[in-house]
């Protein structure tokens, strides 16, 4: 075990521990934005029948034959259909069905003409140019046939997904577990919102950003508050946080001064540590542990750090046990606006926002860089990736970012 690894190793070393969580059967809104884990084929035609596109009149083509502007084809007007009803009887030559989108094809009808080109008339209905059997039917299946493949195992279900699920009317479906992600906070210095706010404390805000960081990965966060810095409520909490889910996270309680405590409280539950410093800032201390194959994340107290490392480290290992595709931040190169005066000995990352300017994409810092800092994490949808070692940065610098989309 190293002390201080590069962020590409601590990511590889995490992420050869867990793997795809099993498949679980899901309601379909609660399916959405899930991987799915089973192919679906369609046990039926969309549309189910043959139906008319748009409210007019379906009748024979052939009794449209010699229509014309001055000799109209005149139709007797035998019923309505609405949508969700069928016609009673079936439609003879001379005859003619006044029919609304979506209702079913009169039998013996086999065209359709829109309301707007006819003249309607008492039982009447007149038509002013022939019409070509088909004209204007939806036929059933040109959607969908049954049988046809149209989801696939591995893809990510979007709201267009869950609306095809329920057009063939599958109210349920095969997705991967969303991992439980139990996330607790350690620091005398917390206090829960609702709670007085007596004078040198401050609120728990990391368990809310990292709850909602969860979330958005796709896991679901379990929350378990507030431990003060102490060994033995730390361990308890540690033990309770890996009998309630399949990850952990806390923060907090990992620089120096504290490192200790978090990492006593890791070899009292029988964690493995992994490794407890990433060359990166911020966020530089974070342990990762494991335990009866579960990842322990003990993430820096700063928010900036936490939310950071949460980014590059800890969502990718929750997207690969959702059964994300790719799992790493997107990279990409970008112009920076500003300037970045600080010399960095250690490699930084840099709160930005990417926007494309034409072709180019371009980055602006999204405020003050201090790791204590929350407000710069509000815009930021990237982050500038700076080598260790570099000088100042100025105007028009092209710069690696890494996408948080
Ligand atoms: P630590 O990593 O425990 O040394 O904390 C570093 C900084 O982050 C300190 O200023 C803490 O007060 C702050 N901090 C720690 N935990 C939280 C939290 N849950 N929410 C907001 N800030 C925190
Ligand atoms: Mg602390």
């Amino acid at each position: 075990m190293q002390e201080m690894i590069s962020l590409e190793e601590a990511q590889e070393v995490v992420l050869s521990k867990v793997h795809q969580l099993p498949a679980e059967k899901a309601d379909l809104l609660d399916a959405w934005q899930r991987v799915l884990a089973e192919d679906v084929c369609s046990k039926v035609n969309l549309p189910p029948f043959n139906r008319s596109p748009l409210d007019g009149y379906a009748l024979r083509a052939a009794d449209t034959q010699n229509a014309t502007q001055s000799t109209p084809a005149e139709l007797i007007v035998t019923e309505e259909v609405p949508a969700g009803y069928v016609a009673m009887g079936e439609l003879i030559s001379g005859t003619a069905v006044k029919i609304m989108t979506g209702a079913p094809i009169p039998r013996g009808a086999d065209a359709v003409i829109r309301f707007e080109d006819t003249k309607e008339e008492m039982f009447k209905v007149k038509i002013f140019n022939p019409l070509k059997s088909g004209d204007n039917i939806s036929r059933a299946g040109e959607d969908v046939t049954k049988g046809e493949l149209i989801l696939t195992r591995g893809e990510v279900l979007t709201p267009a997904a869950i609306g095809m699920l329920a057009a063939i009317g599958q109210g349920q479906v095969q997705v991967v577990r969303r991992p439980r992600v139990a996330i607790l906070s350690t620091g005398d210095e917390l206090v829960d919102i609702g709670e007085p706010l007596p004078e040198g404390k401050i609120r728990n805000s990391n368990l809310y950003l990292i709850a909602a960081a969860v979330k958005a990965a796709g896991g679901e966060p379990v929350l378990l508050g507030i431990v003060p810095d102490r060994l033995a409520e730390t361990s308890v909490k540690f033990h309770e946080a890996l009998a309630a889910a399949d990850l952990v996270i806390s923060t907090g309680g990992v620089s120096v001064g504290d490192y200790d405590m978090v990492h006593d409280a890791l070899k009292q539950v029988g964690a493995k540590i992994l490794f407890w410093k990433v060359a990166v800032k911020p966020g530089t201390p974070v342990v990762a542990a494991e335990s009866k194959g579960k990842l322990i994340f003990g993430l820096s107290g700063n928010p900036a750090g936490a939310s950071i490392i949460f980014e590059v480290l800890v969502k990718p290992v929750i997207r690969k046990l959702v059964g994300e595709r790719r799992v790493l931040p997107g990279k990409a190169l970008a112009h920076l606006d500003d300037e970045f005066s600080k010399r960095s000995g250690m490699r930084r990352l840099l709160r930005g926002r990417v926007y494309r300017q034409g072709e180019v994409l371009r980055v602006t810092l999204t405020g003050k860089q201090n790791p204590g800092v929350l407000k710069s994490l509000l815009n930021c949808n990237a982050l500038i990736d700076v080598p260790a070692g570099s000088d100042a940065l100025g105007p028009g610098k092209q710069v690696a970012v890494l996408l948080m989309d």
